[in-house]
């Protein structure tokens, strides 16, 4: 597999080279091309595999094509991971990603301070990379924040936010979102729990298992 045959744009693929990337790893080569599709997608990936670029590449390639200039700026993609520092790694790698580009990125975690996150949030980053708590919080306490915009959901070590109790914030950030979107859920394993995530939260999602 190849990172050339998978009709990236220039500037990503310009990131990926920079970044020392030279091929996909297997969660890569099997995630990238069914997302850019638009599909949704279950990845049976743990960390370590690359699944972090797995879902931010195809992310960055549907962002570059959204439309500018006259519309208001507004928040597409919403990645939900259980800690702050799976948070911030996300956040690195895809800013790094991003580099050739104008996509900005927003981090929503706990331990930052609430107002300006708000005031990131209230500018309409295309990407907020959050964890569930500090999330549920803006979406009840910050009137202008809004995923009615939302183009896709990524729910990163999903049994690790299902085990860590995150269960009936994701029903909710779910269920805030807009049901024409794109889903990609991520698991090191499949509980029961996951798997009723899966159903609630998915339309017709390949499963990839590398
Ligand atoms: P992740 O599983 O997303 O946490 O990624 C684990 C590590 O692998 C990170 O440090 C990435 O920078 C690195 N990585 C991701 N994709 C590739 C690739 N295609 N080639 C080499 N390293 C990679």
């Amino acid at each position: 597999a190849s990172f050339l045959t998978m009709n990236l744009s220039r500037p990503i693929l310009k990131a990926i080279t920079s970044l020392g990337f030279l091929k996909p790893t297997p969660i890569q080569a099997a995630t990238i091309p069914v997302a850019l599709l638009g599909k949704d997608v279950v990845g049976g990936a743990v960390t370590g595999s690359g699944k972090t670029a797995a879902f931010i590449i195809p992310m960055l390639e549907r962002l570059m094509y959204r439309e500018k200039g006259t519309k208001a700026a507004a928040t597409r993609c919403l990645v939900l991971v259980p800690t702050r520092e799976l948070a911030v790694q996300c956040f690195e790698v895809g800013c790094k990603l991003a580099t050739h580009t104008d996509i900005r990125f927003c981090l929503v975690v706990g331990g930052l301070s609430v107002k300006s996150q708000e005031v990131a949030l209230r500018s309409r980053p295309d990407i907020v990379i959050a964890t569930p708590g500090r999330l549920i919080d803006h979406i009840h306490n910050s009137p202008s924040f809004t995923l009615d915009t939302l183009d896709v959901l990524v729910l990163d070590e999903a049994d690790r936010m299902l085990s860590d109790g995150f269960a009936d914030e994701l029903t909710e950030i779910v269920k805030s979102c807009p049901v024409s979107r794109q889903t990609m859920l991520f698991s090191a394993t499949m509980t029961d729990s996951v798997d009723e995530l899966v159903r609630m939260s998915l339309n017709k999602p390949v499963r990839l298992f590398v």
